[in-house]
């Protein structure tokens, strides 16, 4: 069975741990190939090719970092459909949404191929006599990324051509259930005319993260992930002297108005809680709808549509949903599911029975939309992010106690509204506190040249993901103040005011 390696300073490697995990392809329920597990030796390896890249890196002008990138995107935009296929083998969701992720990846290396741009420092003439000064933000050193399996290509993309333009070096660790897409874009990179050592992939689990978190000559960590998983990032990279910023997991309510379009509402929820199995950190796991009579024609509306979802492997065409990712994972959902029940909440869907007959697909990860009415804030349905396509449906009398709903959760990823009124949708965007927000818009992911990330538990750290915020993250200020010997007049014993 294919073993995927490790890339370090150029080439692919193996590993010196000797553990591996199974990867799976989630339509069939089997194991396709294996992954390594970097032991610490793997992960000092690593940091240590990227180290040693990093001066002649840091050096090379920003044009030429930036035009590097600007090749690899065109290589990546070349490579699409290859790179959706090893995503979809491994991940599940359909061969479309897969290229859609390539293509948001895409559009932050566009964003990171303007760095000569974005690098440009401030300056400030004659701030004393004869004294100038000017500020520049230089690049870190070795940074790391740890990413999720829910967007294999995309979330690392968040990360590295930032990170790389502004003249850092690199060290993926990217998730071990679907691994395949990192070593596809190293090879990129290097075609693309990236040093050796400029990017490097550590295939792992914890041991390697936290063989990176502890690690002296790691200044930087990206992290994007569940919660508690980024809480420990967060708190265990700062300990150890580390800028970190640590993406968190969701729970994104879309409140819907009495005077919204309801059909348009109604299509909009069907593919943001049901697209990619609704294993997306922007998924709307909430509807909120206001005033009964709007939940009554949503739920009606809605029904028919969850029951008819198309499910089947990625490789079908027409297909809406694909598997969920591994076997836990459908056991997990499954388990809410029984427990929304429980709790009282009514199932108005049932996904849980829902089997994939066609030969070769019987044991794939698949499970049926479901939907859930009357969820209530005291049930675990709420509470938790299931990261499945279950929606729940909590109804709010109006728009106070749709907004306190919102407001109540823990995590303050993403929210929307949909409505016709300017002023309500304006007082939502003021009010909410989550880090994106949409107006008739679902899914408010912010485009490449923005910054991502959401408030409260969703995120630790300062900096939000890619955009401005990106290129702050991986620099850090230096400020000058100059002056010539024409301008010396003798010694100064007080503190120089400068003026
Ligand atoms: P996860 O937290 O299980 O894993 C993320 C990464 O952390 C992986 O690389 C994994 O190997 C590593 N990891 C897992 N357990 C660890 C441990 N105990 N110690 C150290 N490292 C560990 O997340 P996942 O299941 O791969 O992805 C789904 C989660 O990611 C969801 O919660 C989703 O909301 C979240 N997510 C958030 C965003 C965002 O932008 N906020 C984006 C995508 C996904």
């Amino acid at each position: 069975m294919d073993q995927i390696k490790h890339y370090i300073g150029g080439q692919r490697v193996d590993g010196t741990g000797g553990r591996t995990a199974d990867v799976y392809n989630p339509a069939t329920g089997e194991v396709v190939r294996q992954v390594q597990l970097a032991s610490i030796d793997d992960v000092a390896r690593a940091v240590a090719a990227a180290k040693e890249a990093f001066p002649a890196w840091a050096r090379t002008p920003v044009l030429r970092r930036a035009r590097m990138i600007d090749r690899f995107k065109e290589l990546v935009r070349a490579n699409a459909d290859k790179l959706a296929e090893a995503i979809s083998e491994e991940h599940g969701k359909t061969h479309d949404d897969a290229l859609g992720e390539v293509q948001r990846g895409l559009e932050v290396a566009e964003f990171a191929a303007g760095m000569p741009q974005l690098l440009k420092g401030e300056v400030s003439e004659e701030v004393g006599s004869g004294v100038d000064s000017h500020a520049i933000r230089q690049p870190l050193g070795v940074v790391a990324g740890i990413t999720p399996f829910n967007f294999p290509a995309m979330v690392p993309m968040w990360m590295y051509p930032v990170a790389i333009a502004c003249g850092n070096t690199f060290v993926l660790k990217p998730s071990e259930r679907d691994p395949s897409a990192s070593l596809m874009v190293a090879d990129l990179l290097a075609e693309a005319g990236a040093p050796e050592g400029v990017f490097n992939v550590v295939q792992g689990d914890k041991e390697a993260v936290d063989a990176l978190l502890t690690h002296p000559d790691v200044q930087g960590v990206s992290f994007v992930g569940s919660t508690p998983i980024a809480k420990y990032i967060y708190a265990t990279g700062t300990a150890n002297g580390k800028r970190v910023q640590a993406l968190g997991g969701a729970k994104n309510h879309m409140v819907i108005m009495p005077d919204a379009d309801l059909d348009m509402a109604v299509d909009a929820l069907m593919g943001a809680a049901y697209g990619s199995a609704g294993e997306r950190c922007m998924a709307v796991s909430v509807a909120v709808p206001v005033t009964d009579k709007v939940a009554d024609a949503l739920v009606e509306r809605l029904a028919p549509r969850v029951r008819d979802l198309k499910i089947g492997p990625s490789v079908d065409d027409g297909v809406e949903m694909g598997p969920l990712v591994t076997a836990e994972a459908l056991e997990r959902v499954r388990g809410y599911i029984d427990k929304g029940v429980a709790e009282g909440a009514e199932l108005v869907v049932d996904g849980r029975a829902f089997k994939m007959e066609r030969q070769g697909y019987e044991n794939g990860f698949f499970i049926g939309g479901s939907l859930f009415d009357r969820v209530t804030s005291d049930m675990s349905i709420w509470q938790d992010e299931i990261f499945g396509p279950v929606l729940s449906v909590a109804r709010a009398h109006d728009y106070d106690q749709a907004v306190d709903l919102v407001h109540k959760h823990p995590y303050g990823n993403g929210a929307a509204i949909f409505t016709r009124d300017g002023d309500a949708a304006r007082q939502f965007t003021q009010d909410i506190e989550v880090g994106m927000v949409g107006v008739n818009v679902p899914i408010p992911v912010p485009m490449a040249f923005h910054s991502f990330g959401g408030w409260k538990q969703s995120l630790f750290g300062d900096h939000h993901i890619h955009g401005p915020e990106g290129v702050r993250f991986y620099t850090r200020l230096k400020t000058m103040t100059t002056r010539w010997p024409k301008g010396v007049r003798g010694s100064e014993y007080t503190i120089p005011t400068l003026g």
